[in-house]
């Protein structure tokens, strides 16, 4: 069975170990990481999804803190990798150290997945399971991009592939903080980020064919991002033809604002559900928002930040691992492991 490893066992990182710990077709052959943080104990520990999964040490001082955390190392990476006991690595560090850690996978000749902290220049392709699976069979490097990004290409997608997209604005309400991270704010202001937000360019390195511009504000919420946004289709088209066409989409659902008229009530629904960590992996539409007027259609989506990128990842690894080169089979595999509505 392919053996994968994910280095940096953050908000990303122990959410993907747990996603490859689901397939039957991959093997989580060890986690690794620099800090005895309170997450990584809590998962592996007897009470964590990822207990009895190998810990290893990304570097010597690493070794070392992890050890007088209290935490059992199997071992260095760098060793197991020299070992050649690893087929691919989920990269999940801070933004900018995975292409750092590149130069090492490349040394001993590993696969990696990068994640979109990174430059799209990281990795040979970036990908979205629906868009350019195909692309990512076989390919040593392979970045997924961010949680907005991620979210922004299967709704833009759904209308490109069935109507034609010409240009597309996004505005971005971005959450401030994921909900653990107490440091960060704003908590009582609304930031702005520099224009254009690195959205829509990171957008366009997976549909290539289009345009967009993005403008992005920070507000003072953990839950999820919010994006409204507006298309110029490439022709006319109903109001229904646009809403089959987010409902076809996987990985995207439409939700009513009657009974979903906050981010905090769709988050709320998924803890119904008792998904894990209330993850939403889908991106939810707004189906009262969805709006036509001529050419163009504007409408309200919101992307659960810490979760969406994950189906992403399981679908990159299988690609790359050639596992599988059927895409619809992959991502299939990957919604019901993960009990994704479609
Ligand atoms: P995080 O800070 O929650 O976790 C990072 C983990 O990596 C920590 O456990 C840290 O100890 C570990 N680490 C740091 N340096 C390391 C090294 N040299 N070697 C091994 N481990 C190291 O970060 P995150 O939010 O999970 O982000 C990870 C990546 O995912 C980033 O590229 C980020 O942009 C991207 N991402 C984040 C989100 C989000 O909302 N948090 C969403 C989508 C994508």
């Amino acid at each position: 069975m392919p053996r994968v490893l994910v280095n940096g066992v953050g908000t990303i990182g122990k959410r993907i170990a747990h996603a490859i710990k689901l397939q039957d077709d991959m093997e989580l052959i060890g986690v690794a990481d620099i800090a005895p943080t309170s997450v990584l104990k809590n998962v592996l520990s007897e009470f964590g999804p990822l207990n009895g999964v190998d810990l290893y040490a990304s570097t010597e001082e690493g070794k070392k803190s992890l050890e007088k955390g209290g935490l059992k190392v199997k071992g260095l990476l760098k060793d197991l990798l020299e070992k050649r006991e690893v087929d691919l690595i989920v990269d999940a560090t801070p933004g900018g150290v995975g292409a750092k850690n590149k130069e090492i996978y490349r040394r001993y000749g590993v696969k990696a997945v990068f994640q979109g902290g990174e430059e799209a220049e990281v990795a040979d392709m970036t990908f979205n399971a629906v868009v350019n699976y195909e692309e990512a069979i076989g390919k040593d490097f392979v970045r997924v991009p961010s949680c907005n990004t991620t979210g922004l290409v299967r709704t833009l997608h759904a209308l490109h592939s069935n109507i034609g997209v010409n240009y597309a604005f996004i505005a971005l309400a971005r959450r401030a903080a994921d909900p653990w991270e107490y440091k960060k704010g704003p908590i009582n202001a609304v930031s702005f980020s520099s224009v254009p937000s690195h959205h829509a360019p990171d957008v366009l390195t997976v549909l290539k064919d289009i345009k967009a511009f993005s403008m992005a504000i920070v507000i003072p919420t953990t839950l999820a991002h919010t994006h409204i946004l507006e298309v110029e289709m490439k022709r006319e088209a109903s109001l229904e033809e646009v809403l089959n066409a987010f409902e076809k989409q996987t990985r995207v659902i439409l939700l009513d604002m009657k009974e979903y008229p906050s981010t905090s009530m769709i988050i709320e629904k998924f803890r119904d559900y008792c998904r894990s960590r209330y993850d939403m992996y889908e991106i939810a539409v707004i189906k009262d928002s969805v709006n036509v007027e001529g050419r163009r259609v504007r409408w309200f989506q919101v992307v659960h930040q810490e979760a969406d990128v994950v189906p992403e990842n399981v679908d990159a690894i299988r690609a790359m691992l050639k596992i599988e080169e059927d895409k619809w089979k992959s991502i299939e595999k990957t919604n019901r492991s993960l009990g994704i509505i479609k």
